[in-house]
């Protein structure tokens, strides 16, 4: 069913995607486990313009995800992929070719960086790595064949925000495709195509599904980016299992609802690090003293509840008798679910184009749907067993 451009993301979120009425009205879309798809005669198996012809190729639930992400996306059309790093890597195989140039935001996420070293490069297509603080100035670093500009705002490790419209605006001028890694703010914060952008991409793994139980990404296309991103995910075989796209578009229906919780909760906790004497810098766009608050507040309507924070100079074993031992920050990879995580990442090893010089230990926090004051006498703790270390 699709809803009125006009309404409103919550109402999309409620309506969009499935249509009821096409399978004797149950609300949910039929789970589809399919590889062949039968044709009554020879002749309508030769006719390709069917609407299911294979599994890989399309199946009833893999419509009603696309158009749900389609419609709160404003996007021509979307791609589904096995993971959200398979959207970032898709993206990039979409618009480049042998003896292209390929520019990509240093505070990106890692494993698309090591797809652009590892992979990319292998195919002849070279990539660098831009000050993510760049706006219209990217025009600097574009080359006749500059192909593709990779943003991700803000950075999923350092939070740099970046300043979108100006990036895109520069990049549609000159016949440049622009994707964005918008895992952080999601469409209900910031909707990339609006702002220039002609792939918007999701690691739906996170927010989308919201219950640290699946892998899965998206990519919702412009007008201009959807046919060459269509055609390579069909030559690539990308293929994503039913289960994993129902339980998506479950988690997608109280999007809304949770992302506001994450922004709540998530800023009272930053706000609390930032008054503590043990952190030097809380890294959090919505934070006014965050360098990128300027930017987040122009252009972004929320925030999700991932967000860094540099401790003041500490040794290891006081990082690890801070972390070690919350009751309710798990140790470990991701975000988005429910739950509340803890890492200390180490942003230097991946850092090129602006070096990472912080002297005290980076932790990143995601902040779940537990009450932040629980949330907070954890860390505080946590605080006590540092000084102790
Ligand atoms: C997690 C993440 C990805 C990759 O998603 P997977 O589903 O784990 O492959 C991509 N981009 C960002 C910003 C992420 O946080």
């Amino acid at each position: 069913m699709s809803t009125k451009p006009s309404a409103d993301i919550a109402t999309k979120l409620a309506h969009a995607g499935p249509s009821p009425h096409d399978y004797h009205g149950f609300v949910n879309p039929p789970v589809v486990h399919a590889s062949t798809v039968l044709a009554p005669t020879l002749d309508a198996y030769k006719d390709r313009t069917r609407p299911y012809v294979y599994g890989r190729q399309g199946t009833p639930t893999m419509s009603a995800l696309e158009d749900t992400v389609t419609e709160i996306e404003g996007a021509a059309g979307t791609a589904l992929t096995s993971s959200g790093l398979e959207a970032c890597a898709l993206a990039l195989l979409s618009c480049t070719k042998a003896g292209d140039h390929v520019l990509v935001a240093d505070s990106v996420y890692g494993p698309t960086r090591r797809f652009c070293d590892k992979v990319l490069s292998r195919y002849g297509v070279e990539t660098t790595y831009f000050d993510p603080a760049l706006g219209g100035d990217i025009v600097d670093h574009f080359r006749d064949t500059t192909s593709a500009l990779f943003l991700e705002a803000p950075g999923s490790l350092t939070f740099e925000m970046q300043d979108i419209p100006a990036l895109a605006a520069a990049a549609n001028a000159r016949g440049i495709t622009v994707a964005m890694d918008n895992t952080w703010a999601t469409p209900v914060y910031f909707r990339p195509i609006d702002h220039g952008v002609d792939l918007s991409i999701q690691a739906a793994t996170k927010y989308f599904g919201g219950h640290s139980d699946l892998l899965l990404g998206t990519i919702a296309a412009s007008e201009r980016a959807l046919p060459a991103l269509q055609e390579t995910r069909q030559y690539l075989g990308i293929n994503v299992g039913p289960d994993d796209i129902a339980a998506t578009l479950r988690g997608m229906r109280t999007l809304p609802l949770r992302l506001s919780r994450h922004f709540e909760s998530g800023l009272t906790v930053a706000r609390w690090l930032q008054d503590r004497p043990e952190v030097s810098r809380v890294l959090h766009p919505a934070l006014e003293s965050d360098p990128g608050h300027a930017l987040w507040k122009r252009d972004f309507t929320g925030a999700s509840g991932l967000f860094g924070a540099v401790l003041q100079p500490c040794t290891d074993t006081q990082l690890s008798a801070f972390v070690d031992n919350l009751t309710y920050f798990g140790i470990g990879a991701s975000w988005g679910g429910f739950e509340s995580l803890i890492t200390a990442p180490d942003p230097a090893i991946f850092r090129t184009a602006v070096p990472w010089k912080e002297e005290g230990p980076l932790i990143r926090l995601h902040i779940g749907l537990e009450d932040p004051a629980d949330l907070i006498e954890d860390l505080e703790a946590g605080f006590e067993r540092l000084a102790k270390g």
